[in-house]
């Protein structure tokens, strides 16, 4: 039967696939897809696994079966026994075949898969007895899963998709079928994971439209709902679905007739995507001549090839953090960093990159074990420069990498976060240290522009001060609207009132823009406000001239910058942020 789920678009654009359950309660095992060949040994692995368990239950059995009958419980017998037999359930057995098999998961995902197909059977059973079996099921997997750990392979995913080998073993019924991700969440480093990989799109029950998680959805280019609610627990594994990104929509199980409508939807995207490929080389240049700089936002070094793809003209801002995530406590090392920066000032061929140091905390953690809830209001909290400036050692690792980098091109220095005064002048004085002691190890570094985020109200109030320390700043609305408006950007529940066309916001906003072009410094938005089209002629009115964006969405910002003429666009802009109600001015 059809049904619809409302969430929020993320991700631009229609994709109809069959759906892959990435199990919420699990989601801290590794999701990747194997090479074909390694499908034996991923089987084996569970396999051990599982014999592991066994053997584990079948001494237990033996050590209660030498305790007197006081001290053995009868319950005890009866549960290692029902243990035993769910461990030897064909269902669990063939079904993990199945998915490492004809899916090419990797041995955990596949078996937290069959769990989750499992676990839902269980969940539609009469019998109350039965239905609470779910329970043991999930301890059996569990401690599959534990001993596993022991055994798992470094969780890299593969460097390039293998879809052509990967489609050439499913089965009849699967060739050639796209496959669509369900999550109850995904952390932005799993995400990361599946970067390279096969998905047309993907849904998650939670999440706001400037999570980092649907940010780095964005950075895949695939259609995206975030904030869905209970859609992971209403699809089944393999279920058909459309996933709308513009109207923010997943339909499952559609009939033929909604199926023909949205195929034909898709291929209108793809048509119109074409259409603009063709304004890759064109300089973005307004109608009354003023020269606007689209820059990329990436993630990764190998981001920057994407950018120059997308045409654009520089990395305006590259998250360092997700260098540091999900390494299980090792951070990267001075070299390290070192290469990772050299590649992307090289990937960019003489284009300007901006590093923006490590931004750690609220809603990315360093990795799963981080997010341990003992910080009330993470987003408030120990994040970004706070989190540098409480690890100076780190910090200074992270900074001396850097100014390696900028010695093989373009390189300027973004620092997140940035409020209070002392702030900057640790901060700077951490920056002088790091040039020392690379003066000292007669290591060469290269110079480096030095820039802050404007993210906190408290900085885009003193702007003055900021402006005495940095050459340049850029304003990251994603934060900058959370903190003026008390809005957790990660928040469905509270998604309606993310607005970043609050009076308050713009204010914000429009005076720093202002405040940096007065002063003839370099000002950039790279929060989402910049790649969204709907806000180019807003922000080009008020004074915007360098906007950092995903490079999937700098084609349809250049296409806005082509149209305008800044020269009228700047009196409506004043009248846009003068308003009571901007967003009706805007649509007038
Ligand atoms: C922002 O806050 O707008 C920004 C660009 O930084 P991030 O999204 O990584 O917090
Ligand atoms: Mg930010």
């Amino acid at each position: 039967m059809t049904f619809s789920v409302q969430g929020l678009p993320v991700a631009r654009g229609i994709a109809i696939g069959r759906a892959v359950l990435v199990a919420s309660s699990r989601a801290d095992v590794a999701h990747y897809f194997i090479e074909p060949a390694r499908v034996d040994a991923e089987i084996e692995r569970v396999r051990a696994g599982r014999n592991a368990v066994v053997d584990e239950i079948h001494r237990l059995q033996q050590s209660v079966s030498q305790m007197g009958p006081k001290d053995a419980p009868h319950e005890l017998t009866a549960l290692l026994d029902v243990h035993l037999m769910l461990l030897q359930d064909e269902m669990l057995v063939s079904g993990v075949k199945h998915w490492i098999t004809n899916r090419l998961y990797n041995a955990e995902w596949a078996l937290t898969t069959q769990l989750e197909v499992i676990a839902r059977q269980f969940d539609e059973m009469e019998d109350e007895y039965l239905r609470e079996r779910k329970a043991d099921l999930e301890q059996v997997v569990e401690r599959i899963l534990r001993y596993m750990k022991g055994v798992a392979l470094p969780i890299t995913p593969p460097t390039t998709p293998h879809r052509k080998t990967q489609q050439d073993l499913l089965l009849d019924d699967t060739v050639d079928v796209p496959l669509v991700l369900i999550a109850h969440d995904l952390s932005p480093a799993d995400m990361l994971q599946f970067k390279q990989s096969v998905f047309a799109g993907f849904v998650t029950d939670v999440g706001g439209k400037t999570s980092h998680t649907a940010i780095v959805a964005r950075s895949l280019d695939i259609p995206a709902v975030v904030g869905a609610r209970s859609a992971s627990q209403l699809v089944r594994q393999d279920d058909w679905v459309i996933i709308d990104g513009d109207a923010g929509v997943m339909i499952v199980d559609p009939s033929a007739i909604i199926l023909a409508e949205y195929g034909f939807k898709q291929r209108q995207g793809q048509l119109e995507r074409e259409r603009l490929t063709r304004l890759r080389h064109t300089p973005a240049i307004t109608m009354d001549g003023q020269k606007v700089e689209l820059l990329a936002n990436i993630e990764m070094p190998e981001d920057a090839a994407g950018a120059i793809k997308a045409g654009a003209v520089g990395v305006g801002l590259f998250r360092s953090e997700f260098l540091f995530m999900g390494r299980t406590g090792k951070l990267p090392d001075e070299e390290e960093q070192y290469q990772a920066y050299r590649r992307a000032v090289e990937g960019m061929r003489g284009l300007p990159v901006t590093i923006r140091t490590v931004d750690i905390g609220a809603d990315k953690p360093l990795d799963k074990s981080q997010k341990d809830g003992t910080s009330l209001n993470p987003a408030l909290g120990l994040r970004a420069i706070r989190w540098s400036l409480n690890d100076p050692a780190m910090f200074l690792t992270q900074l001396r990498a850097i100014l390696r980098a900028a010695a093989h091109g373009q390189v300027n220095l973004l620092i997140p976060m940035l409020a209070h005064a002392s702030e900057i002048r640790q901060t700077l004085s951490l920056i002088d240290f790091a040039r020392a002691e690379l003066d000292n190890r007669g290591v060469p570094y290269g110079p480096v522009k030095l820039g802050a985020m404007i993210e906190i109200p408290a900085a885009a109030l003193m702007l003055k001060l900021f402006l005495k320390h940095f050459d340049f700043l850029s304003i990251g609305t994603n934060d900058l609207i959370q903190y003026t408006l008390a809005i957790d950007r990660a928040d469905e529940a509270v998604a309606h009132l993310y607005d970043p066309l609050h009076p308050a916001v713009l204010r914000l906003v429009a005076d720093t823009i202002a405040e940096c072009n007065a002063q003839g410094k370099g000002v950039s938005v790279c929060g989402e406000m910049a790649g969204d089209a709907s806000h180019t002629r807003l922000l080009l009115g008020l004074g915007l001239r360098s906007f950092s964006m995903h490079p999937a969405q700098i084609l349809a910002v250049k296409q806005e910058v082509l149209r305008s003429d800044t020269s009228r666009l700047q009196p409506w802009a004043q009248k846009v942020i003068e308003s009571d109600d901007p967003a009706s001015v805007l649509s007038a």
